[in-house]
């Protein structure tokens, strides 16, 4: 059948390779705009200490309020801004209004708590990327402290002696750094140490099935044991429910992102969670 209808298969699969194409240089120009525009907002999602339950930070999670198809997710958009190299003016814009919220948050006088940007490796390669840092935080008055910055294994990987300075010039602006999706990529034990950073984010893919799969638990102990022993602290994403929680918490994870508490909130949502510092169940 399909060679039956050879020509005209052609004829309608390059009209649906150019409509595709057509739809995807659309979207990069509405991407374009969207930065000009603010269509972004940012989003919330608090991380708890696994121990007393305490609200003790966030991870930033953009979301992108498309004019026509309401509010994206990143999975819908951080590809092609990466591909079109639109990424850095969107996270530099992310970053900036993470600073700007979070610092009024301070001078309201909430309990301030540290908040994570997700970093892609575009960006950190970016040569500018620790000036602008550093000038945001001196402009923002934000304590460095509580700024912090996912980075993804793979960005780590690359091992060169300008990663390891980046991150050494990174961590000397007072930033925290943290290693987003661990498990997923190679890093290894040597090769860890030799990094400034403070934090490993379980990969959620590894919590999941935490009982019932006798492999992914074993993963979870080894890295906590590791984290802990390289001087690192440890959470765990994508924790859903209270057989996750206990085997995290029996297991010294210290802290735990996930829908069990909540799931990323907007801006005003977070405020409200921050002014109660509230033991979160
Ligand atoms: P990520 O950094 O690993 O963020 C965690 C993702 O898991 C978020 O998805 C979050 O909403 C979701 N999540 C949290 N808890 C749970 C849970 O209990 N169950 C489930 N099923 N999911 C949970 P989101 O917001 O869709 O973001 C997806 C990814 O997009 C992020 O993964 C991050 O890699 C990227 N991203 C988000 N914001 C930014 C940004 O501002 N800049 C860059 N470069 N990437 C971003
Ligand atoms: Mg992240
Ligand atoms: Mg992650
Ligand atoms: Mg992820």
């Amino acid at each position: 059948h399909a060679k039956e209808a050879g020509c005209d298969n052609y004829q309608f699969y390059a009209t649906e390779m150019n409509s595709k194409a057509a739809k995807r240089l659309l979207f990069e120009v509405q991407l374009r705009h969207a930065v000009v525009r603010q269509e972004f907002v940012v989003y919330y999602q608090p991380k708890v200490d696994t121990a007393d339950r305490k609200l003790i930070g966030a991870e930033a999670l953009i979301r992108w309020n498309h004019p026509d198809l309401g509010l994206l997710t990143p999975a819908n958009f951080i590809a092609i801004a990466e591909d079109s190299g639109l990424i850095v003016s969107i996270g530099q814009w992310v970053t900036e209004e993470v600073c700007r919220q979070n610092q009024a948050w301070l001078q309201h006088g909430h309990a301030c708590v540290p908040i994570s940007v997700n970093l892609s490796a575009i960006q950190f390669r970016n040569k500018s990327l620790v000036d602008s840092l550093r000038i945001l935080l001196e402009e923002t008055g934000l304590p460095p402290r509580l700024l912090e910055l996912e980075l993804t294994e793979s960005v780590i990987m690359q091992g060169s002696e300008t990663v390891i300075g980046t991150l050494q010039r990174l961590k000397q602006l007072g930033i925290n750094l943290s290693i987003d999706d661990f498990g997923t990529g190679y890093s290894s034990l040597s090769y860890l140490k030799r990094f400034p950073i403070d934090t490993l984010k379980i990969d959620q893919s590894f919590v999941w099935d935490i009982a019932h799969d006798e492999s992914n638990a074993a993963i979870i102990k080894a890295i906590i044991s590791m984290a802990h022993s390289l001087k690192m602290s440890v959470i765990a994403e994508g924790v859903e429910t209270q057989e996750q929680l206990a085997f995290l918490e029996a297991h010294q994870c210290d802290a735990i992102q996930g829908y069990y508490f909540s799931q990323p909130v907007p801006a005003m949502k977070f405020e409200e969670m921050l002014k109660v510092q509230r033991t979160l169940h």
